[in-house]
């Protein structure tokens, strides 16, 4: 299904003169992996490596692993630009993957016709069908807003699982958002960022489904059971992560300042993945607070046996922030 887009990394290894090659891809895109390095190695000579480390997104781009490697490019799939370029240069390839727009749009139709006003999001994987999907919808009818791209998004209707800015330019004009792309994660996500119900068009398993607010009930129930127990903490453990595009140092910091002056007891835990193994053996701290990836604390991992939130969780607990004024309206930053 993706478009490996090998010419265009053959092309990128000779144009660089590379010898050494560093190929970093998505866990669906491992499969095809020895293939890959089998056809760049046959058709440019050079020395090509993978990265076996996960892969969570653009954020995790495995730079210091090219640089360990002494490679002379880095090969990222899967993920638009997003880190600033490091020491060593990155390719990055989208893996795009072709959908049936008509098809789609017809059977989203069925959902979508209680509104009249459509905001158009989706992964990097389908926005070059972007324009495609627009048009297949004002034909049915639908005052379609799809926004400009920028920041970490770069494409119109672009989103990731932290950021929603094309989604959240176009908010006031929209009703519903139809979202094309695989799995919850990013509906979920919409909802927190802007309130407003998902059409899920997934071309993966070709389905369509609805979710709203109210789905995420049991959601809002738990983050405000862990930002009370946060508050009943005394000691937090505020992580951070080393990982490119998820590294907030100064932050962790500032809260850290922030924690101590209102009398908690902090300490920087400093990591390259938040994981409960890791954790769940720094057994003082009662709860903790992760300027990581802001999905991992809300929704992300099973197993961290104390509260986790994200940093806007923690500026309600200090006081700086209200919770309701979050919820729906751009609760991940
Ligand atoms: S920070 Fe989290 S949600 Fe954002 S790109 Fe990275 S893994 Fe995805």
């Amino acid at each position: 299904m993706y478009h490996l887009e090998l010419e265009k990394v053959r092309d990128e290894i000779t144009r660089r003169g590379a010898r050494r090659v560093l190929l970093q891809l998505p866990d669906g895109m491992r499969p095809f992996a020895y293939q890959m390095v089998k056809a760049l190695k046959e058709s440019t000579g050079a020395h090509i490596m993978l990265s076996g480390d996960s892969c969570y997104g653009a954020c995790d781009l495995a730079s210091r692993q090219a640089l360990e490697v002494d490679a002379d490019l880095l090969v990222h799939y899967g993920h638009a630009e997003m880190v600033q370029e490091r020491d060593v240069p990155v390719l990055y390839v989208h893996a795009e993957v072709d959908v049936d727009a008509v098809k789609l749009v017809e059977e989203a139709t069925q959902f979508l016709k209680e509104w009249n006003s459509v905001g158009l999001v989706t992964t990097i994987q389908h926005v070059h069908q972007v324009d495609e999907l627009r048009d297949e919808l004002r034909k049915r009818g639908f005052e379609v807003h799809v926004g400009e791209g920028g920041g970490k998004t770069p494409y119109p209707g672009q989103i990731l699982g932290c950021y929603y800015l094309t989604a959240q330019k176009v908010m006031d004009d929209v009703e519903v958002y139809l979202y094309v792309g695989g799995g919850q994660f990013h509906p979920s996500g919409l909802i927190l960022s802007t309130g407003k119900p998902v059409v899920i068009a997934n071309p993966y398993t070709a389905s369509v489904t609805l979710k709203t607010e109210d789905d995420l009930m049991q959601l809002a129930k738990k983050r405000m059971a862990e930002i009370t127990a946060t508050r009943n903490a005394k000691r937090i453990g505020v992580i951070v992560s080393s990982k490119p595009g998820q590294g907030s140092l100064p932050i962790a910091m500032e809260l850290e300042k922030r924690f101590t002056k209102k009398g908690y007891e902090a300490v920087i835990i400093y990591l390259d993945e938040v994981r409960p193994e890791h954790l769940n053996n720094v057994v003082e701290p009662e709860a903790f607070v992760n300027t990581a990836c802001p999905r991992i604390a809300i929704d992300g991992i099973m197993g961290i046996d104390r509260p986790m939130l994200s940093v806007q969780e923690a500026e309600v607990v200090l006081g700086d922030r209200r919770w309701e004024d979050m919820w729906g309206q751009g609760y991940l930053g």
